[in-house]
This record gives structure tokens, C-alpha cells and sequence, in this order.
């Protein structure tokens, strides 16, 4: 037994240490190979320029609008709001959303942390159900399951059986890039009366059945992080069709400044999250380079996978039916948690950056005490799910 068992380690040894080779071979240096670097390679220089040469690089300048113009554009959306990172448009999707203190909002228990401190943000509550092994984002099955078991309309709102709390929204969120289930969750959503908000954080350039993910709830929000698609050092981005919203997510995001020449009113409590000048100077140069960048991940992936369609050890993922991802982190899963170690010790000693899943939410300080209707693929895929360097390749 031992010796079959010490066969095998020997044997995915030499698989992982293959695998390694190969990364390197694919990014071409004997150097650290980060998981996901950022490239600046067209205007970005020349707009941090424009916008140092003007002064205008605070909270005043054309920039901004810009890069809101040119998002909403590419997601096909009528509005998008800048704003300073991801986690503050979260917060925000969520609160123009109508999310209220004391409420539950439906997300997954697989996503990183920023998704339900937005929740919390709000003093609401999260409540985890189940992800799909097709997409790595929020079941329609566990959340058919969780709304037909553990729920109950009164007066047109929606209330968890077990702690009696009403259920504001269902915030899934689109995983490594991958697209959600979206028709089947919206359909969920719209027949229970629950507000449909995405967190597309990592989803820039991903399509669900030929339309940009982030438009088919009420409002989503991105991220521009310096790990995301494209970058603007710090950022982030409301996105929704309805014009109410996107004014009240403007307003909260610059302290609910009331529009005067001279004064200073402000007509309640709200954030200083709009987006710099600089960083949108920044964005708008980087979201000129996206579609090459996707073209060159797509690319990535699709060597990725030929390569690991020959290897019986690792299991590349793949994109979703009727979807186009964008790629953001490739996923490889591995036999078990044991081999997911032995892989990721491996390539992170020899430099190839690589890391496991996100510890499961309902295993944070934070959040052990939320309500968890299934997690049992949120589970496998945490002892299995391995990320991989991918970085656009120069
Ligand atoms: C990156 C990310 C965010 C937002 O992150 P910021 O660093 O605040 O821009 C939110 N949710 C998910 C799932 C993310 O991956």
C-alpha cells in the first residue's frame, strides 16, 4: 500500500514538474511567473500624462466620464458609474438595490471575500447556496431548491422560513470570469420578487448566450483591481439600464453633494467613492487594449487545455454552454485536497505562481454564523480548484 502510494506521489511529481516546464515555455523566462500581471501597452502612458499636465487628476476631470461612457459601451448597459475599487461598487449595487439593515441577501459560498463584506457593509446578512459544477457561480438547481424549501411570500416580499428575515437580493457572482446561469437565475429572481444583482468583478469581456454579463439584473459591479482583465490601479463599476439608480449610485458616491455653485449641501449620509481622474485616465487607456488582452487569453486557455486534455491527472475547466469567458484565471482541478497541495507546493517553489480557491465564506471568522442552505460542490471544488498563471502574454 505504501509503495503504490509513494508510486503515485513519484508519478504526479513528475506530472506537476512537467506542467511547470511547460508554463514556463508559455510565458518564455526563467523569471517569477505572476498569476495575473497587468500590461501597459497603448495610450495609458500618454492619458496619465494629459491628465498630470492639466491638474486634473483629484476628483474633477474629463476622464471619468469617459471611462463611464466607454464601459457602458462595451457592456452594452445605458449607465456605468465609476467608482474608487470593486468592493465599493459591491456596496453600492447593493444599497441602490434597496438592500436595508437587517436583511438577507442569497450569494455562494465560493467568491472572495469582497462580495459578502458589501453584505455586511449594509448590515445585512448573507445566506449561502450552493454552486454549480458547470459554471463555478451560483446554482439555479441549489437556488430553485433553497427559494421552493426555505421560503415564503407575505404581501409581495420575499422572507427566510428559518430566521424570518426578508430576502432583499440574490447576489451571485461570475467566477474566474465564467458566466453564471443567468437566464435560469433571472428567472428565479423575477418569479420570487428577489432583485438580481451580479458581481461581474472578474467577469470584464465575458458573455452569456451573446450578451455582456452585468446587465441582466437590476445593477452589477466590476472590478479593476491590479489582478483584474484590465486595470485602473484601483477601481471599480456600477452598471445598470435604469437611470434612477445610476443617478442615486453618482450621488452616493460623491457624498450626496447637492449640484450648486457654491455651497455645500448634502442631503444624507453617503461615501467619497468616486473614481480619480487619474485612475480613469488610466481605465479608459487600459479598456482600449481589451479586446486584444481577451483575444490573447482566449488564446492562453486554449493551449491550456490542449495541453491538459492529455494529461489524465489534472482536468482543465472549461467554459461554460452557449458562454464566452474571458478567461480571467484558468482553473485546473486536481484528484483530491492531498495532490491540490502537492501541486501547488511544487509550482509556487520553482516560481510559477499558482493558488488554490478562496476558503469557503462560511468559514471566516465573519461569516460562520450565516445560514448555509448547501455547499457541498463549493466543497469539492475547494479541495480540488487550482489557479494558474494567466497573464496576457506579451
Ligand atoms: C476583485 C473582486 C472584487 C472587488 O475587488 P476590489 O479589489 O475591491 O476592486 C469583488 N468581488 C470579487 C468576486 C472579486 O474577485
Amino acid at each position: 500500500m505504501m509503495a503504490l502510494y509513494l508510486t503515485q506521489m513519484s508519478r504526479n511529481t513528475k506530472t506537476f514538474n512537467e506542467v511547470t516546464d511547460f508554463i514556463r515555455g508559455l510565458y518564455q523566462t526563467k523569471d517569477f511567473i505572476p498569476l495575473h500581471a497587468p500590461l501597459f501597452r497603448g495610450n495609458e502612458k500618454k492619458y496619465l500624462n494629459e491628465c498630470i499636465d492639466s491638474t486634473f487628476v483629484s476628483s474633477v476631470g474629463k476622464f471619468v466620464g469617459e471611462a463611464e461612457k466607454r464601459f457602458a459601451e462595451i457592456v452594452g448597459a445605458d449607465y456605468a458609474v465609476a467608482v474608487v475599487n470593486g468592493t465599493s461598487a459591491l456596496h453600492l449595487a447593493l444599497r441602490v438595490a434597496g438592500v436595508k439593515a437587517g436583511d438577507e441577501v442569497i450569494t455562494q459560498p465560493l467568491t472572495f471575500v469582497a462580495t459578502c463584506n458589501a453584505i455586511r457593509y449594509l448590515n445585512a446578512n448573507p445566506v449561502f447556496v450552493d454552486v454549480s459544477l458547470r459554471t463555478l457561480g451560483l446554482s439555479a438547481e441549489s437556488l430553485k431548491d433553497f427559494l421552493e424549501s426555505s421560503t415564503i411570500v407575505k404581501d409581495g416580499r420575499l422572507y427566510n422560513k428559518t430566521s424570518g428575515k426578508r430576502i432583499a437580493a440574490c447576489m451571485p457572482m461570475h467566477t474566474f470570469g465564467h458566466p453564471l446561469e443567468l437566464d435560469e437565475i433571472k428567472e428565479l429572481c423575477d418569479h420570487y420578487n428577489l432583485t438580481l444583482v451580479e458581481d461581474a468583478a472578474e467577469a470584464v469581456g465575458s458573455h452569456y448566450k451573446g450578451k455582456h454579463v452585468g446587465q441582466h439584473g437590476k445593477v452589477s459591479a466590476f472590478s479593476f483591481n491590479g489582478n483584474k482583465v484590465v486595470t485602473s490601479g484601483g477601481g471599480g463599476m456600477i452598471v445598470t439600464n435604469d437611470e434612477e439608480l445610476a443617478k442615486y449610485a453618482k450621488h452616493l458616491s460623491t457624498v450626496a453633494k447637492v449640484a450648486h455653485p457654491y455651497e455645500f449641501y448634502h442631503d444624507e449620509l453617503a461615501y467619497n467613492y468616486r473614481m480619480p481622474n487619474i485612475n480613469a485616465a488610466l481605465l479608459l487607456g487600459q479598456l482600449e487594449e481589451l479586446e486584444s488582452f481577451l483575444v490573447n487569453k482566449r488564446e492562453l486557455s486554449q493551449k491550456y487545455q490542449a495541453y491538459f486534455n492529455k494529461l489524465e491527472e489534472i482536468e482543465f475547466f472549461q467554459e461554460p454552454e452557449n458562454c464566452i469567458s474571458n478567461f480571467w484565471l484558468n482553473v485546473v482541478l486536481l484528484e483530491n485536497r492531498e495532490i491540490r497541495d502537492e501541486f501547488l507546493k511544487i509550482t509556487n517553489d520553482q516560481g510559477v505562481m499558482t493558488r488554490p480557491a478562496w476558503n469557503l465564506m462560511h468559514n471566516l471568522p465573519e461569516f460562520r454564523n450565516s445560514i448555509v442552505h448547501s455547499d457541498t460542490h463549493s466543497k469539492w471544488l475547494f479541495d480540488r480548484l487550482v489557479n494558474i498563471p494567466s497573464s496576457v502574454i506579451q
